[in-house]
């Protein structure tokens, strides 16, 4: 079995690297620190290298060991988390490439497998919680501060728990990191309540944007990389604006487009309520990710881009 293979190379290995894919999210942090947390049980000192993140996730167990880059060029053991292709990790491709072995834990619904070893299950709402699947068969005992990044994953990935990809088990597994004494509340609240000056500001510039198509089942929106000067914006601040519009009645689709440091495109996010396939939208558009959320990146200008998509989703549009 896979699981029992991992945890053999695991054992083997002497120097460990775990990866996630850019701009990380709270799923990308939360496995990663979950995971170097769970291993140093078995016995394992193992390097995160994640070179940019959102301060909202300097709270966590660990986050403080993050390392931008690495003096070990070779690892024996590369591990990725949640992230759905090589391309996705960025600046943590080349440890991922030039390691001995190679294991890849995700749960994106298109995932090219990259890995020697592919742990994918992409009906889990988070890739933290295929971890702690993982951990309790591997024996691994769920403290507070493991259970902490974890639940941080599951709060982030699934909003707070409201989207349709949360089970009965995803409740099971907040209920056991609860009784472990994780504080669930807290780490809510860190994550989804509280937001940045920069993050509220944004938020005021892409709603006075929003523009609503289709008969208003779509909202397009943008961000340019002046906006982000303008309110001093830092990593991560533009997490949530891509729900503004869905959040609308009788908004079925979510178009966010952000501007792309170094290059002629717009870094696309997109989000439906009900019906529409975003990530089949998002693949046409050489991306990927959920049914539900998913992104790509298009050259060109606001305009272009905006057409670029639509034309997409008015093929999935009912
Ligand atoms: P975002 O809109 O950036 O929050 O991304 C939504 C989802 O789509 C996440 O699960 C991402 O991992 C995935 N995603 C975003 N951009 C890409 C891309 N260029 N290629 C593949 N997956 C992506
Ligand atoms: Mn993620
Ligand atoms: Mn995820």
């Amino acid at each position: 079995m896979t699981l029992d293979s991992i945890l053999e190379e695991i054992k083997k290995a002497e120097t460990i690297v775990i990866l996630t894919h850019e701009t990380p999210d709270g799923d990308a942090v939360g496995s990663s620190l979950a995971m170097k947390i769970a291993l140093r049980q078995l016995g394992k000192d193992a390097d995160v290298i994640i070179p940019k993140y959102s301060r909202t996730f300097e709270f966590l167990p660990d986050a403080n060991k993050i390392k931008a880059e690495s003096e070990i060029k070779k690892y024996d053991l590369a591990i990725s988390v949640d992230c759905s292709d090589l391309k996705r990790l960025a600046e943590g491709k080349e440890y991922f490439e030039t390691a001995k072995t190679k294991i890849e834990i995700d749960h994106h619904s298109i995932n090219t497998m990259f890995g020697d070893y592919n742990f994918v299950n992409p009906v889990a709402p988070a890739c933290c919680e295929i971890l702690i699947g993982m951990f309790e068969y591997f024996g691994i005992e769920i403290t507070p501060e493991l259970g902490t990044c974890i639940i941080t994953g599951i709060i982030t990935d699934t909003g707070g728990f409201q989207y349709s990809g949360v089970t009965a088990e995803t409740f099971e597994f907040a209920a056991e990191l609860l009784q472990k004494g994780v504080n669930i509340s807290n780490v809510y609240q860190k994550v989804l309540s509280t937001k940045t000056r920069a993050n509220f500001e944004l938020s005021r510039i892409v709603s006075n944007r929003m523009e609503f198509l289709e008969d208003g089942k779509v909202t397009f929106t943008y961000m340019n990389l002046e906006d982000e000067k303008n309110v001093g914006a830092e990593e991560g601040d533009h997490e949530g604006l891509v729900e503004l519009g869905r959040n609308i009645e009788g908004v079925e689709v979510s178009i966010f487009i952000r501007q792309k440091e170094g290059t002629e495109g717009y870094k696309v996010s997109l989000r439906s309520k009900e019906y529409v396939n975003v990530a089949d939208v998002a693949i046409m558009l050489g991306g990927g990710g959920h049914i539900k959320a998913a992104g790509c990146f298009v050259q060109g200008t606001v305009e272009e881009v905006k057409q670029k998509v639509l034309s997409e989703i008015r093929k999935v549009l009912k």
